[in-house]
Order: structure tokens, then C-alpha cells, then sequence
């Protein structure tokens, strides 16, 4: 897709550290290296993000993972675990609108990556809870 930074990439338009490709996907170093060998895979069919993925490319992606995080596991041997990370659109900090996840090694409690999750479990009633997941459930499809 014109303008796409990543199809760009995939293109070999603009040069990149690159870790891995087939067919299917890219991967390849994050620039920004929130940790030592941060990495992106990227689906090479030009897709925006998750809401746009059919099963046969959800297939082909995300059956790639363990493959470059078993690969991160092998490179550094001081890795004490993974960050999998998959941002869809810019509420939830999607900057590059090609969908790519994000591996990113973790090394200790200050390796500059953090993420934070809530427990609102208090919050809600099972009444709630139930109500919520048949909502989402009615829509699977
Ligand atoms: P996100 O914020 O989840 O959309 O992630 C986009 C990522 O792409 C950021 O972590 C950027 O550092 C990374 N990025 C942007 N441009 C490049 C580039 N030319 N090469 C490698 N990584 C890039
Ligand atoms: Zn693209």
C-alpha cells in the first residue's frame, strides 16, 4: 500500500534490521528497541490492524510467534521472559497502521518496558459479568 512505512519495508524500499521471512511475514528489529532485540512481525499482506485479519492470515501470523520468541530466547540468554504485544488503533497506542505484533524481551523489573493492569474485579456483579460475556458471546462469529 502507498505510504505505508512497513509495506515500504517489506518492499525493501527502506532498509531495516531484518530477522525473518517467508511468504507470509516480516519480522524484523523495532527501531525505537524498548528492550534489547525488540521485534515486529508483520503480516505482508498490507492489513490496518486485528479487526481486518480473515483466519487463514490470523493462521499464518500468529503460527510465526513462537517461532522468532523461541529464536529471542535462544540470542539472549539473560532473557527472564516475553512481552506480546498487538496495538489496534491509536486509543490503544497504534502508531503504524500496517498491524504488527510486538515481541519484546524482558530482562529485569527496570528494563524499560511496563504495563499495567487493574483488577476492577470488585466492580462488577456476577449479574454484570454475565451480562457482558453473553453480549460479547452473541457476536462471535
Ligand atoms: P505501534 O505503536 O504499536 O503502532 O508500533 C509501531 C512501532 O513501529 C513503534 O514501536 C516504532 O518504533 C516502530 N517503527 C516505526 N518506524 C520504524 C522503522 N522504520 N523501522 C523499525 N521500526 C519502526
Ligand atoms: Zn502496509
Amino acid at each position: 500500500m502507498d505510504n505505508c512505512i512497513f509495506c515500504k519495508i517489506i518492499e525493501q524500499e527502506i532498509p531495516s534490521y531484518k530477522i525473518y521471512e517467508d511468504e507470509a511475514v516480516y519480522a524484523f528489529l523495532d527501531i525505537s528497541q524498548v528492550t534489547p532485540g525488540h521485534t515486529l512481525i508483520v503480516p505482508k499482506k498490507h492489513v490496518t490492524d486485528i479487526f481486518s485479519y480473515d483466519e487463514e492470515l490470523a493462521s499464518q501470523v500468529f503460527a510465526r510467534v513462537p517461532k522468532i520468541a523461541r529464536a529471542l530466547e535462544a540470542a539472549f540468554p539473560d532473557m527472564q521472559g516475553l512481552n506480546i504485544v498487538n496495538n489496534n488503533k491509536e486509543l490503544a497506542y497504534q502508531s503504524v497502521f500496517h498491524s504488527h505484533v510486538h515481541l519484546i524481551p524482558r530482562f529485569d523489573q527496570e528494563d524499560d518496558f511496563s504495563i499495567h493492569f487493574s483488577n476492577n474485579f470488585e466492580r462488577y456483579t456476577t449479574e454484570e459479568l454475565t451480562e457482558i460475556a453473553a453480549k460479547i458471546a452473541k457476536q462471535v462469529k
